[in-house]
């Protein structure tokens, strides 16, 4: 991948949003091709053999959960995941399906890059694909293991309790690292977007998770803004 552009593949029925991540993934010095189905999104996997591929979830033929399957089986390469704005099912099904981030719709094109250069920095990180197929869904915290699927933390080898919220907080914050989030934010994406209920909900979330796995150094307050996850080096 040093020399050869990274290829991405954009499979995205919304041709205007096609377009618009087209344009922008080229300037960031991508090599882009667009899909507009499901079957023509598979067809590209094997012609263009992209590095990565945005994957709207609402196809008009094939579901994102349909695609992330035959990936699965067939190919390793990460997904990010573009679903509509609130839509919290979605989201933690298409993560249990595999995929590797989600963009929620509408989005900022510079958090389009960021996620992509993340994802793909980790995707590189985990070395041999075969390896890193099976480590996929395992996340790290400290001395904690998070088993993504499972729905199992293990700490020094003991299970750690947590709620399902707390839990789906972990993973949203180990699985984007130092990237700050506003408390709405979290919000949005963790309760959802029609959550009803204030942002002392995340404060206490946070702590509970801070002291249950003793990450109070690795959780972290942005004053101001919100909280992020800094992995220890
Ligand atoms: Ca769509």
């Amino acid at each position: 991948m040093d020399e050869e552009k990274v290829r991405i593949l954009v499979i995205e029925d919304e041709k205007p949003i096609a377009k618009i991540l087209e344009y922008d993934l080229k300037k960031e010095g991508y090599e882009v091709r667009l899909a507009h189905t499901g079957a023509d999104g598979m067809r590209e996997v094997d012609a263009f053999e992209p590095h990565l591929i945005l994957l709207d979830w609402m196809l008009p033929d094939l579901s994102g959960a349909d695609i992330l399957k035959i990936l699965a089986e067939r190919y390793d390469m990460p997904v990010i995941m573009l679903t509509a704005r609130g839509n919290i099912d979605d989201k933690v099904y298409g993560l249990s399906c595999g995929a590797d981030d989600y963009i929620t719709k509408p989005f900022e094109l510079r958090e389009v890059n960021i996620r992509i250069r993340t994802v793909l920095r980790r995707f590189r990180k985990a070395g041999n694909p075969s390896e890193a197929k099976e480590k996929k869904e395992e996340l790290y915290i400290k001395d904690a293991v998070i088993c993504a699927q499972e729905r199992t933390v293990l700490q020094c080898g003991e299970p750690v309790e947590l709620t399902p919220k707390e839990f789906d907080l972990l993973c949203w914050l180990v699985r984007h690292p130092r990237y700050v989030f506003t408390r709405d934010r979290l919000l949005d994406e963790i309760w959802g977007y029609d959550f009803v209920g204030d942002t002392r909900t995340v404060d206490m979330h946070i702590q509970r998770l801070r002291k249950k796995l003793h990450a109070g150094e690795t959780i972290i307050t942005v004053f101001g803004v919100g909280y992020k996850y800094v992995p220890e080096e």
